[in-house]
């Protein structure tokens, strides 16, 4: 399924060329337009899904098969340090692009890259009430 205005949509199908890393039946991975970093890919799931939310069971459990792919292809050939694999969901989450997409970001020693949060206090973990509550949901 695709949406007519969806522009990762045209790219993930083809209609907009775009610098592909890897593409099969259900995604296309390019390098992304404002890299984060050297190698900075994303990758797009071809069926249109604004967010995890909306995600086919299918393509959730076969996105990270080529995460590991793609990423362990991308530490051989530019030898970075570490890789950042993440997906934002919501404006809130720091999403941008309404079609979901997994970020691959290497990360090099003394990069200047900024994925980081302040650790919380015990009081901040979630209460067995909310807990059970989504567990209901499972
Ligand atoms: P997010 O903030 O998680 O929604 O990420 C959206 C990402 O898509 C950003 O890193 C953008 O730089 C990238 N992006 C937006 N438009 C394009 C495009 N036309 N081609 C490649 N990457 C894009
Ligand atoms: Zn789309």
């Amino acid at each position: 399924m695709k949406d007519e205005n969806c522009i990762f949509c045209k790219i993930a199908n083809g209609e907009i060329p775009s610098k592909t890393v890897y593409e099969d039946e259900r995604f296309r991975v390019i390098l992304d337009i404002s890299p984060a970093s050297k190698g900075h890919a994303i990758i797009l799931v071809k069926n249109h899904a604004a967010n995890v939310y909306e995600l086919s069971e299918e393509d959730a459990s076969a996105i990270y098969v080529v995460a590991k792919k793609v990423a362990t292809a991308m530490q051989k050939v530019l030898k970075c340090d570490g890789i950042n694999i993440l997906q934002n969901n919501g404006e809130a989450a720091g999403q941008t692009v309404f079609h979901v997409h997994m970020h691959l970001i290497p990360r090099y020693k003394g990069d200047t890259v900024q994925i980081t949060w302040k650790p919380g206090e015990e009081s901040d973990i979630l209460s067995d009430a909310l807990l059970s509550e989504i567990k209901k949901e499972l």
